[in-house]
């Protein structure tokens, strides 16, 4: 059977010109692909310049309910933190991932080699801690442009960013603002962001709260490797 000319080929040439888009490059990922009421709680921790550890606030509580989560720790604060973090990844509902290496906080502003350098600094720490090669990747500040996207890409990760920003580092946000601002805005699906290296000055009042009152909604909580 002959083809008709001049359909088919403007459609191939279409779809093998979408095609290398799709193949190379994902999207940041900003929530997970699914209609349920599900939810991931993820914790940054940053350090860039000055000592930050684990808020206990936070991680004796999660740790304490068994309620999943996923932390991206950057190196500096992985390695200050290691005995503690350690603990945490043991612990079959956490996951532990790459938050960059020195945290900075324009990785679109350096070379591909620099970029690259940054995530794999990490591994090293994260594997110390977990045994594993992280996957997931969330650029410090959430800052990045194409290229800083396929740069880490390349690498095998696939970046996580967040539905929302819940406000914690911000010290005028008061815990019960920063509860109905989260319970409000979450939806299906919708990856939480907040800090468990001490910049989330409200975010251990404030959790428990959040955490119940999303439950009491039908919400369950999830690890992002359970669906990405
Ligand atoms: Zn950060």
């Amino acid at each position: 059977m002959r083809m008709r000319s001049g359909v088919l080929p403007v459609f191939w040439v279409w779809v093998l010109a979408a095609l290398p888009a799709v193949a190379c490059q994902a999207d940041v990922v900003t929530r997970l692909p699914t209609k349920e009421k599900v939810l991931a709680l993820t914790f940054d921790g940053c350090e860039t310049v000055t000592p930050s550890y684990v808020d206990e606030s936070i991680a004796a509580y999660l740790a304490r309910e068994k309620i999943p989560f996923t932390l991206f720790a950057s190196g500096k604060f992985a390695r200050r933190n290691r005995e503690r973090l350690a603990e945490l990844a043991a612990l079959p509902f956490v996951e532990l991932e790459n938050h960059s290496d020195s945290h900075h906080l324009h990785m679109e502003r350096l070379s591909r080699a620099q970029q690259q350098g940054e995530v794999i600094g990490n591994e090293a720490p994260l594997a110390a801690i977990t045994g594993r090669k992280p996957r997931f990747f969330r650029f410090p500040g959430g800052y990045y442009d194409g290229a800083a996207l396929k740069a880490v890409e390349d690498l095998g990760y696939r970046v996580v960013h967040w539905s929302f920003a819940s406000g914690d580092p911000d010290r005028h946000l008061s815990a019960e603002r920063l509860y109905r601002g989260v319970v409000e805005q979450s939806r299906p699906g919708g990856i939480l962001i907040f800090h468990i290296n001490g910049r989330g000055y409200q975010t251990g009042a404030a959790l428990p709260r959040i955490v119940e009152t999303l439950r009491q909604r039908g919400y369950r909580f999830v690890r992002l490797d359970e669906l990405l």
